[in-house]
């Protein structure tokens, strides 16, 4: 059972204008530059899998990594370099800093949100848990050091459900905040008392139920894949339904030859590297002749280039270097601490969300 608060109004986030295209020769300079930095910076470039495909095909050749948001925390915190540079939006630099206090963190631009963590803002989130003080706060991993430092449990997508399970065998009603649809998801499956934060992703809110059932009777042998930031109507005709990492894994064990994926389509990079041999398809973000605002794929995410992660290896600064306050910080490792602690009893790896 699950009651969604209407605490943050539904807002229209003012995107980031979208990143001037470079030449194939701006490219190229970009490229030997940035090599060239990161060993001279004892630097790392660590990138989310909805990154631009040259960000992330980067990020491999140069011996650092693409992944979810925890597990690009957690790649940092064990790699040798000083410097970690992050490319991703702003909370992934903070789970970064969070982990691992003691190195330099930079992102390409720390303009780079996320709107799960813009529609969670951290005053008004903790005002309302103070309002509920029998219930534990659990926070996705898609938000601000401070609200994070709120919570009771951290968790990301890949392990949401199990500690969600726990906490309701032990009748505990749980307030959970910011994704209302993965919230609703959780709830469901789980029948836990949840009162849900009003947030949601940008990307994911956009699917439609309605194109994609369409798309499905084009391609009726493929695979569904759906994030469960979608909305329900979408989830509901997924053949399988998980974080970013689970999804590439059901991509690679189902047998279908033809998928149809309704995340970010920055995912398919990696994906097409685990399934050479299938056809990847997107899902609709709307129907058809209607406009879309993300078009699959997060505008924040998009503000990560070539030119941007030089400057910020280049420059570092307040422009690009990601800080957290040391009390926050110490407080908001809790309750991530308590989801990794819990994980490794289950023996479940966790993997992030966005
Ligand atoms: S894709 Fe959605 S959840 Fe991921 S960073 Fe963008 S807005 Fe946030």
């Amino acid at each position: 059972m699950s009651h969604l608060l209407d605490i943050v109004e539904n807002t229209v986030y003012p995107f980031p204008p979208k990143p001037v295209p470079l030449s194939d020769e701006e490219k190229l300079t970009y490229v030997a530059n940035i090599k060239k930095l990161l060993v001279e910076k004892d630097a790392v470039l660590i990138a989310h899998y909805y990154t631009d495909p040259e960000i992330q095909a980067l990020a491999e050749e140069t011996g650092g990594f693409v992944g979810d948001s925890l597990e690009m925390a957690k790649f940092g915190n064990r790699h040798p370099a000083k410097t970690l540079i992050i490319a991703g939006v702003r909370f992934m630099g903070e789970s970064a800093k969070i982990l691992t206090p003691e190195k330099t963190i930079l992102m390409p631009t720390l303009e780079a949100e996320c709107s799960l963590d813009l529609g969670c803002p951290a005053d008004k989130f903790s005002e309302f848990c103070d309002q509920h003080p029998d219930h534990t706060v659990v926070v996705y991993a898609n938000t601000s050091a401070a609200v994070k430092a709120r919570a009771d449990w951290v968790v990301t997508s890949s392990i949401a459900l199990e500690i969600v399970e726990h906490l309701d065998a032990e009748d505990k009603p749980i307030i959970w905040g910011p994704d209302r649809h993965l919230g609703s998801y959780i709830s469901n499956k789980t029948g836990a008392d949840m009162l849900l934060w009003n947030g949601e992703c940008i990307v994911h809110d956009e699917f439609s139920s309605d194109a994609l059932r369409k798309m499905k009777s084009v391609y009726p042998e493929a695979a569904i894949l759906v994030h469960p930031e979608s909305p329900a109507s979408v989830v509901e005709l997924a053949d399988s339904v998980g974080s970013t990492s689970q999804l590439i894994k059901a991509a690679k064990e189902l047998p279908h030859k033809q998928m149809i994926v309704a995340t970010d389509k920055g995912i398919f990079f990696k994906m097409q590297q685990m399934v050479p041999e299938k056809e990847l398809i997107e899902a609709p973000t709307a129907g058809a002749g209607a406009t879309c605002r993300s078009c699959a794929h997060c505008p924040w995410m998009a503000m990560n280039g070539l030119k941007q992660i030089e400057a910020a290896l280049a420059e570092g600064g307040k422009e690009h270097e990601i800080f957290v306050d040391e009390e926050l910080r110490v407080k908001s490792l809790i309750p991530l601490n308590r989801m990794l602690d819990f994980a490794e009893q289950l023996n479940v790896q966790v993997k992030g969300n966005a």
